[in-house]
């Protein structure tokens, strides 16, 4: 066990590090309150917005299923190296093979998260088109930029990126999301 924590200690960082990712990122999805409900423009007065509603959910999803996928992925490899080394009374090259195995198929399921998701939002579209925000993030001090574009219509920076007939029910322009320094009141 101990040349085991030598030699795969990234493995299990890597492991605890995207457990306490995927709590937290769910702890700050479910903390955002429920808003009053808030007045929006009408449709097309905005000018050319980039998404229609149900598009730029769809493109979220998409977005948030490959990503899952691959922390999935890291979790459960992560676990079975673990495991294999930890396990008693296992044959040692079961144990090296097995849990090596393991601990690299974490490791790609990271490289290929890290190296994918910038490549798949560019397929996407889902950047900003006026500050070049990626519209998918993963924040744990604010509320997600796709939550907010979805629920507001609107980038931190101001720019309108869905069409606000498409908003859930009661959402619209909320200036508490908006970057003060691009926050131009009229
Ligand atoms: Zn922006």
């Amino acid at each position: 066990m101990q040349t085991f924590l030598q030699r795969y200690w990234f493995v299990i960082a890597l492991t605890i590090g995207a457990i306490a990712w995927v709590w937290r990122v769910r702890r700050r999805l479910s903390a955002s309150a429920h808003a009053p409900p808030r007045p929006r423009p009408r449709s097309g007065s905005v000018g050319t917005v980039l998404f229609r509603g149900a598009d730029f959910a769809v493109r979220v999803a998409t977005f948030e299923r490959f990503v899952w996928k691959r922390i999935a992925g890291m979790i459960v490899f992560g676990l079975v190296s673990v495991g294999l080394f930890a396990a008693p009374g296992l044959p040692r090259a079961t144990r090296i093979l097995g849990g090596g195995a393991a601990a690299a198929g974490a490791v790609l399921c990271w490289l290929a998260l890290a190296i994918g998701e910038g490549k798949l939002l560019r397929r996407l579209g889902l950047y900003c088109p006026q500050c070049g925000a990626r519209l998918v993030e993963a924040s744990e001090d604010r509320v997600p930029l796709q939550k907010v574009v979805r629920e507001t219509g609107q980038c931190r920076c101001g720019a309108w990126l869905v069409d606000p007939a498409d908003l859930p029910s009661g959402q619209g322009p909320d200036a508490q999301y908006l970057s003060p320094s691009q926050h131009h009141p009229d």
